[in-house]
């Protein structure tokens, strides 16, 4: 019997979630989270929430002990410049992702917990991490550096780097596949928008712009993120109203983007308190869709020509309101969204451009997991 099951986990700061894929058919037969992690009510830590996840998967049938399964394919935040590529999982490894933990201070460690915990269960099962970073290792330093002081910039590893880059490349490809096209010939610009929302500029398959930074923070407008933001504030929140670095990292992080605009993140509630008239519901949104059209303005001005725009992630694959709006009157760009096609909702990858747009508007939805178990299962199979 060959092993063609891959465990796809996902150790985030405050929750696991792990699926099977089979690679002989691309089906899930298990799939589950465990959530709240060091919360009232939930797991104490993450490595009792491993055990959790264990346990679960056994009691599924689909226990760590099963012989058909062929890796385990992790998702990791954090890759620094050293990974740019699925990697699998040594010793040497560990102790290089341990030390990007600084970068992403509260995702690799989770992610470590979850790499830790199989090896313990599983030491002769193949582990491969796959960096949430790696699809933007391409960045030209025009796009990746930032304009400051050389010599700071490099002595404290700060660049751009960009996350969600699993997604990114998994949405990339579907669209050209959409479009009847191999990726080398197409550029296309991916929206991400879930509750951290994230846009690439993707040339030919090759990722030559994306808009969070050094760390997920930077770009849109997000859930609870603030996204572009004048880095003088920070400076005038600390000196001119006392705020302590971690407070305006608190601040940034988990009280700004629409929640601290409006109150809610969650974009179907905007939506119903929108239709109700509600000011700041509308406001939070204007603003919200004011910075992702700057992007798409960016973008097409940095590929030069494009071919596809496509939506993924919560907000994108479902907010019909939103995609309207970002693209709205962009005729002159050549990108012309069809309002029926638009309303449409459904769960495949689809054209909501209008007959004769000349770019493709497509909504995408990704799949991560998929894309980490094919990454993971063609390391391991080579
Ligand atoms: P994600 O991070 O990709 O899981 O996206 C989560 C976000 O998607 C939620 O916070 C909502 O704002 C948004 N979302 C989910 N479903 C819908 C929907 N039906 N309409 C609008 N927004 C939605």
């Amino acid at each position: 019997m060959t092993a063609t099951r891959v465990l796809v986990l996902n150790s985030g700061s405050s929750s696991v979630k792990y699926q099977i894929v089979d690679m002989a058919d691309g089906s899930r037969p298990a799939a589950g989270q465990v959530e709240r992690i060091g919360e009232e009510g939930g797991a104490a830590d993450h490595v009792t929430a491993l055990k959790q996840v264990g346990d679960d998967l056994a009691a599924q049938g689909f226990g760590l002990d099963s012989p058909e399964l062929a890796a385990v394919g992790h998702r990791v935040v954090h890759g620094g410049t050293r990974f740019t590529e699925p990697t699998l999982v040594t010793d040497e490894v560990l102790t290089a992702i341990e030390a990007l933990v600084p970068l992403a201070p509260l995702h690799n460690p989770a992610n470590l917990t979850g790499i830790r915990a199989v090896r313990e269960l599983r030491p002769d099962l193949p582990q491969v991490a796959v960096f949430d970073t790696a699809f933007h290792a391409t960045l030209p330093e025009a796009a990746y550096r930032y304009a400051i002081d050389r010599d700071t910039a490099d002595a404290h590893h700060i660049r751009r780097y960009g996350f969600h880059g699993t997604s990114h490349a998994f949405v990339s490809r579907a669209t050209a596949r959409l479009l009847g096209k191999d990726p080398s010939e197409v550029n296309v610009i991916v929206l991400h928008l879930g509750n951290g929302a994230s846009a690439s500029a993707v040339r030919g398959g090759v990722c030559v712009d994306t808009s969070m930074g050094l760390t997920p923070l930077e770009g849109l407008v997000m859930g609870t993120r603030s996204g572009d933001i004048d880095p003088a504030v920070l400076l005038h929140l600390q000196r001119s109203a006392g705020m302590t670095p971690d407070e305006v990292d608190a601040l940034l992080n988990r009280k700004s983007g629409l929640l601290g605009l409006c109150g809610d993140n969650d974009m179907r509630e905007i939506g119903r308190r929108m239709a109700e008239g509600d000011e700041a519901a509308q406001l939070a949104f204007d603003i919200y869709v004011h910075r992702l059209r700057k992007y798409v303005g960016a973008y097409t001005a940095v590929l030069g020509r494009v071919d596809a725009v496509t939506f993924t992630a919560g907000v994108g694959e479902n907010s019909a309101a939103v995609r309207e709006a970002a693209l709205r009157g962009m005729g002159l760009l050549g990108i012309e969204v069809d309002a029926v096609r638009n309303a449409v909702r459904g769960s495949a990858a689809r054209l909501i451009s209008a007959k004769g747009s000349r770019v493709a508007v497509a909504v995408v939805p990704t799949d991560e997991e998929l894309q980490i178990a094919q990454e993971a299962y063609s390391l391991v199979t080579l």
